[in-house]
């Protein structure tokens, strides 16, 4: 007697696509859930899944129209920066999905990095770029009239960038009180701990959260 084996054909990747296709025709839809995939195709949606990781993905190979807008990666790193300045302090996976922090929502980080920790591991290398212009080559100046100004290699107010990194820093605390400055930007003051008119410049080395009060103290002394 003879053993016969049946073996299942495994599913071409062109199948795949094609019956994600036709669902899709089926449907009049440009994009369509697992669900509705289940419900309608000859083969199962973890058939695409395991084959194409994420159920988007293989949206997107095959032509379906997502209704999330695509940021790129400069617009989501960006977004996290507003949000770590409203909030102060690192922001969780979850105030992204916060309006008043984020106009992008978790869903949209997780696609792309994978993890909310992932997306922060990128933002640190983001954060630390100089890309604002916070420093600058003195300039060569002739202008012997203005010799006793005080010449500054960087402009006064730092930029959002380097608000955050203040922020990573120090955290939301003044740090001459202790005070948690929780009232979001408002109440959060980046200073410079060598006073702008006395030479300091809009470096982190020379900035510090102060909370509203301790600054006003501070320039009134
Ligand atoms: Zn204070």
């Amino acid at each position: 007697m003879e053993f016969k084996l049946t073996k299942k054909e495994p599913v071409t990747d062109e199948a795949i696509i094609n019956e994600i296709k036709s669902v899709m025709n089926k449907l009049g839809k440009k994009q369509i859930t697992i669900k509705e995939f289940d419900a309608n195709a000859s083969i199962n949606s973890s058939t695409v899944t395991r084959r194409y990781g994420k159920w988007n993905d293989a949206l997107i190979i095959a032509g379906a129209e997502l209704s999330n807008t695509f940021y790129s990666d400069e617009e989501l790193l960006s977004n996290i920066k507003d949000a770590w300045l409203k909030k102060g302090i690192q922001p969780t996976r979850r105030d992204m999905d916060n309006k008043d922090y984020s106009a992008i929502s978790s869903g949209t980080y997780l696609r792309r990095f994978g993890t909310w920790y992932k997306a922060l591991d990128c933002f640190v290398s983001y954060i630390a770029e100089n890309k604002d212009g916070d420093s600058f080559e003195l300039e060569v100046t002739n202008d012997f009239t203005n010799r006793t100004a005080i010449k500054h290699k960087t402009k006064r107010d730092p930029s959002d960038r380097l608000k955050v990194q203040v922020l990573m820093r120090d955290g939301n605390k003044c740090r001459i009180c202790g005070a948690v400055c929780s009232g979001g930007l408002h109440n959060i003051h980046f200073d410079h701990i060598i006073p702008w008119s006395k030479g300091g410049e809009t470096v982190l080395e020379n900035l510090q959260v102060l909370c509203s009060a301790c600054n006003e103290a501070k320039g009134n002394m």
